[in-house]
């Protein structure tokens, strides 16, 4: 994710400290460390569509890591990552939001209008961001599948990571998921495996995907 690369951002009239409290953020760091089990256990490239899913993994078992330990079942978890990282200007202005780095379940409402700009996530395939940037929006795109997994926990209820992050998990180390997955053939894996493990949730699943048009 690269949340560690900029410590500070500059704008055209000044430097603004934007970031803090990193060894706080257990959800940051399980990011990080899931890029090493994705790395690991999958050939997803870092661009386009595979590189948003090595992202967006990341993201899911990091909010997993954190709903764990602080006991937030599906219904009840914030769904954000990094809540505690951005500084929040003081007071913060009309239009301005600051409520972390990115939000699983609503993509692209995270920030809004801070010094560096507003959170670019898009929450449906309609809106894929095809800028080459970011690897062609890595960290961008990732807030569909995001989105479509938080729908998908909440709809089966209960802690997220009892069966969505396990068929999630299932579907991203032990299904050989090609090195360019598209999130069409995610999709196709993670129903599958839904199939195979908790057949009664392929139903919300398949909502969580059509919810974000990922067909
Ligand atoms: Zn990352």
């Amino acid at each position: 994710m690269r949340f560690g690369t900029a410590l500070k951002w500059s704008t055209a009239t000044a430097t603004v400290k934007i970031f803090t409290k990193f060894p706080e953020a257990v959800d940051v760091i399980g990011h990080e460390m899931t890029h090493g089990v994705t790395q690991n256990a999958s050939a997803l490239i870092y661009q386009g569509e595979p590189g948003a899913l090595n992202e967006h993994l990341s993201d899911v078992f990091g909010s997993l890591i954190k709903q764990r330990l602080k006991g937030q079942d599906a219904a009840s978890a914030s769904w954000l990552i990094g809540e505690s990282v951005i500084i929040a200007p003081d007071p913060l202005q009309a239009g301005q939001v600051c409520r972390g780095v990115r939000d699983l379940l609503h993509p692209g409402t995270a920030y809004v209008n801070l010094a560096f700009g507003s959170d670019p996530q898009p929450d449906c395939y309609a809106n894929l961001n095809k800028d080459p940037a970011d690897n062609f929006g890595v960290h961008i795109n990732s807030g569909i599948p995001n989105r479509a997994f938080a729908m998908y926990a909440i709809a089966i209820g209960g802690n997220a990571w009892d069966i969505a992050g396990k068929v999630w998990y299932q579907a991203a180390t032990a299904s050989g998921l090609p090195a360019k997955a598209t999130f069409s053939q995610f999709r196709a894996t993670t129903l599958a495996t839904a199939q195979a493990m908790a057949s009664t949730t392929v139903p919300a699943l398949i909502a969580a995907w059509n919810a974000v048009g990922v067909m």
